[in-house]
């Protein structure tokens, strides 16, 4: 329930999450009830105001994922998103959600093309259904959809008509994201002096300016900011809430989120979605806090500022030191830090040289490839303990996946095998019955290097020994073979680690 029964102070700023309506309208996006409850939950623990939770109208499933939110008593209010129809409103009722957003088509183009009425028309609908809404004890936030394209003094009428009715918050929509900075300020400039009600801004990023324009409707006094985890929705997506949150304490010292429990939700929600962050997003993404070359660690190392705008700890992250051909010593030393291992200066440079050898010939290096280095600096070994010999993985439409793998285990050869969920998992089980159970696949992500049905691919592994992790990785057209050599250079060093 949210806490604040619909009265919102216009010295704060709030933040109207909607990850569950907007953000799950992504291509590919579907959730279950319970998932969605899962992230409900995690939104209220990051201290979203408003959760808009999904449809009422649009299923059994959604209403009662709607439903079961409520039943959280969350700190957060429970939104659901209606159309301008008293049904829709009637199934919001059902789900005994807090609010409504309610969203009318504002611009000509949505009147006369998608509605087929008139203004006038529209008009009264927006009034019949905010008065209906408020009947039955609902808090109304009035959304505007195209409101970016609509005529402003015909907005401007709706929403003077809706703060008579009472309505809780009145939001402009830039629903094809075509807004500016400027041109949002003046719109947020002009309903402010007109009106009473807290203003909302709901953007999406078409052109890269969901934050931008966010943020200016903010500085001419919008205090609900709409927004999705992970900046997800339809096309290029919402304004990220992640990013709202972080610029409002950069920029305006304004707090609104836990900051240092984003990344975990983002992350809770890129699992829920099975909708990969692109690793370069701003935050959130993979490279945020990772350095390679040499120049940059060197700097990082007299004082992290140099090359990163905040610290990671702020958003619950850790910085990350990436090997490559433009690593230095100083990133040699650091990663060997990292693992445990002390070297002699004269096996530091030899390592270091040898890091850029295998980054010049355009590798990634993974842990894996940097400790097999290190061992074979150390003189500890030269030739790797665990090596295929070879495989077979069976699959087809009316077999089991089957595997059997033959490898040669510190000079002695083994056979192993094993069934599974797939040839992948097959080889896998039965290098694991070979190997042992205590290394554990922490993490497996294909990466098709080329197009077509011939690509290579890379496959990326993160293996667990008790609480060691290391990556490892290996390419190769065949998607097992690539999985099995991944595998076995990691586990080939992690058994001495
Ligand atoms: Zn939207």
């Amino acid at each position: 329930m949210g806490n604040n029964n619909g009265n919102y102070s216009k010295k704060r700023v709030y933040l109207l999450d909607t990850t569950l309506r907007d953000g799950e309208q992504t291509p590919g996006i579907v959730l279950t009830k319970d998932q969605k409850v899962l992230i409900a939950k995690k939104l209220d623990e990051l201290g979203i105001d408003i959760i808009e939770g999904g449809t009422a109208i649009a299923s059994k499933g959604e209403q009662e994922a709607l439903q079961s939110m409520v039943k959280e008593k969350l700190n957060s209010e429970i939104a659901s998103f209606c159309r301008i129809l008293t049904k829709d409103i009637e199934a919001a009722i059902t789900a005994e959600v807090d609010s409504i957003c309610l969203t009318f088509p504002s611009s000509d183009l949505h009147i006369t093309k998608k509605l087929n009425k008139t203004r006038e028309q529209v008009k009264t609908m927006v009034y019949d259904c905010i008065e209906f809404a408020k009947s039955h004890g609902l808090i109304v936030h009035l959304l505007a959809e195209d409101g970016s394209r609509a005529d402003l003094d015909f907005l401007l009428e709706v929403f003077k008509g809706a703060e008579a009715l009472k309505v809780n918050s009145l939001t402009v929509c830039d629903t094809v994201g075509i807004l500016s900075p400027e041109k949002t300020q003046d719109i947020y400039n002009r309903l402010s002096k007109e009106l009473q009600v807290p203003l909302g801004i709901h953007c999406h990023n078409d052109l890269g300016l969901a934050l931008a324009n966010t943020l200016s409707a903010i500085r001419a006094n919008a205090r609900l900011a709409h927004g999705t985890m992970n900046g997800l929705g339809e096309r290029t997506g919402n304004t990220a809430m992640e990013e709202i949150a972080m610029a409002l304490k950069l920029f305006y010292n304004i707090d609104t989120l836990k900051l240092e429990k984003i990344y975990e939700a983002s992350k809770l929600i890129e699992g829920l979605t099975k909708f990969e962050i692109p690793i370069n997003k701003p935050l959130i993404g993979k490279n945020v806090f990772t350095h390679e070359s040499g120049i940059h660690v060197d700097g990082i190392l007299k004082d992290s500022k140099m090359y990163e705008p905040f610290s990671p700890e702020l958003l619950g992250r850790k910085r990350q030191i990436m090997l490559g051909k433009l690593s230095g010593i100083k990133t040699v030393k650091l990663k060997l830090e990292e693992f445990g291992f002390t070297l002699t200066p004269d096996q530091e440079k030899v390592l270091t040289e040898r890091v850029k050898e295998l980054g010049d010939k355009g590798k990634t290096i993974t842990d894996a490839d940097f400790l097999a280095l290190v061992y074979d600096v150390l003189g500890q070994r030269k030739e790797r303990k665990i090596v295929l010999k070879d495989f077979v993985a069976v699959s087809g439409s009316s077999v089991h996946p089957t595997a059997s793998v033959r490898l040669i285990v510190n000079n002695e050869e083994k056979v192993a095998s094993a069934l599974g969920n797939g040839p992948v998992d097959a080889t896998l089980n039965a290098i694991r019955n070979l190997v042992g159970n205590e290394i554990d696949l922490a993490e497996y992500h294909v990466d098709a290097i080329t197009g077509g049905t011939d690509a290579m691919v890379k496959v990326t592994v993160v293996l667990k020994k008790g609480d060691k992790k290391i990556t490892s990785s290996a390419t190769s057209t065949d998607i097992v073979y690539a999985s099995v050599e991944a595998v076995l250079r990691g586990i080939d060093v992690l058994i001495d680690y």
